[in-house]
């Protein structure tokens, strides 16, 4: 559809990968509640969990809240955990308590946790018990953030799922695309597809529990995130068919993105051009500047955030940078394939993780920036090695044009503060 870099004459979605099940060191679900209580303005989500639990979310979003919070934590005393008190009542007191307080509540999200996992405490039992209390005005579902078999990004993924199932029925043709977007960078992007004459357009979550999408057999659906495996298995078991596309990151990925959902709805060759030119000139510009200092240097992708392939796939095609070990949890073909086409042959793939196995590779290999989960982070600066946390390419706006200078510069930042302090040594 338009003037794309040609694929590579190899490209990494067949090549091996290497399986690791060992030892992993990432943060849990609970994680995402930081940006999805942001995102979902009349949504709350109640933790289900431990004192540690409700630390970990206060140190990690506490500090950013001014009004009410859109979060909080039920925490399981002592007695619970023993079974020697019915939490299940306990919860529905906690729940009527809090709606009192809060009639701006219409969506409540039970989030299950390491300990409510562990004394097996039904929480799909509890939030359809709490529907039928609460309904119509509040709708009451369930997810687990539990660090015992999650990463951090699949707490939004459990969350959108976990939403599917409830979306009205439809059938009209409509394109709803799915994953968290901060508000300006959603706004771009419905801008761009409204320019290219595509709509209606809905998203997944929706700013409020009135806006929820419909789905159905005439829904097709984009991910703006590759981390969605359970919501884009809950979408196709409503109906709904996947536009297979490279994840919107940097020019390439953004104009990929769009071109194929122009290209499913029949949009012009010459009005793509016409919308996509100025924006996509200025995304290109912003790239040439930002990317300078990573030309030619190495990256080593430790598996955290599961945009892994995809920023491989920026940094290696767009930024001059080469990939020497791509790690991600979990390699999902139906999303992530269409970078791993574009991804030229040479990183060794890598899903799941056996931590120590691993660093043995980062050290051997000592790339030039190694981009890991805080945990590891500082070991690696001790060693000498430059570190990129993972976690802060979720914080951050850098989907869609606008952003694709401020994901270059996130990765060129520390390898400039590295050559700084060398500068300022010598
Ligand atoms: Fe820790 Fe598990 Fe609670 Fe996450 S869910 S904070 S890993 S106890």
């Amino acid at each position: 559809m338009t003037d794309l870099a040609p694929p590579p004459s190899a490209g990494c979605r067949n090549a091996p990968v290497l399986k690791e099940r060992g030892q992993r060191e990432v943060f849990c679900g609970l994680t995402g509640i930081v940006w999805l209580h942001r995102k979902m303005q009349d949504a709350f989500f109640l933790v289900v969990g431990s004192r540690t639990c409700a630390h970990l979310l206060q140190s990690a979003a506490g500090v950013m809240i001014f009004a009410e919070p859109r979060f909080g934590t039920a925490i399981l005393e002592e007695t619970d955990l023993a079974g020697l008190a019915d939490a299940h009542e306990e919860l529905d007191r906690e729940v009527a308590r809090l709606l009192s307080r809060r009639p701006d509540i219409r969506q409540l999200f039970l989030v299950g946790s390491c300990p409510s996992e562990v004394i097996k405490l039904d929480l799909a039992r509890a939030a359809e018990r709490l529907t039928e209390i609460h309904a119509p005005r509040v709708r009451v579902l369930n997810f687990s953030g539990s660090g015992i078999e999650t990463t951090f990004t699949q707490g939004e993924d459990a969350c959108l799922a976990s939403m599917v199932p409830v979306l009205p029925e439809t059938e009209a043709r409509e394109l709803l695309v799915a994953g968290a977007l901060p508000d300006v960078v959603e706004d771009q992007m419905l801008e761009l597809l409204e320019a290219l004459g595509i709509g209606p357009v809905r998203t997944l979550p929706a700013r409020c529990a009135d806006l929820d999408p419909s789905v159905g057999p005439n829904t097709v659906f984009a991910l703006t995130q590759p981390f969605l495996g359970d919501t884009h298995a809950a979408l196709i078991r409503r109906g709904a068919r996947h536009i297979e596309a490279p994840m919107p990151f940097g020019d390439e990925g953004t104009t990929a993105w769009l071109a194929a959902i122009a290209r499913e709805f029949g949009v012009s060759q010459e009005r793509f051009e016409a919308v996509i030119s100025a924006p996509r000139a200025r995304a290109r510009k912003a790239i040439a500047q930002a990317s300078e200092p990573l030309k030619g240097k190495s990256v080593f992708f430790m598996p955290d955030s599961q945009l892994e392939v995809p920023l491989a796939r920026f940094l290696t095609r767009e930024c001059g940078m080469d990939a020497v070990e791509v790690g991600s949890p979990f390699i999902h073909d139906a999303i992530v394939g269409p970078d791993l086409d574009l991804l030229p042959a040479g990183p060794q793939i890598s899903e799941g993780q056996d931590v120590e196995r691993q660093l043995d590779r980062v050290r051997k290999a000592r790339p030039d920036l190694t981009v890991c989960g805080l945990g590891l982070a500082n070991p690696l600066e001790a060693e000498g090695l430059t570190t990129k946390w993972a976690i802060e390419l979720v914080f951050t706006p850098v989907h869609f044009y606008e952003q694709a200078g401020d994901l270059a510069s996130l990765f060129a930042r520390p390898l400039n503060r590295k050559a700084r302090l060398h500068l300022a040594k010598n």
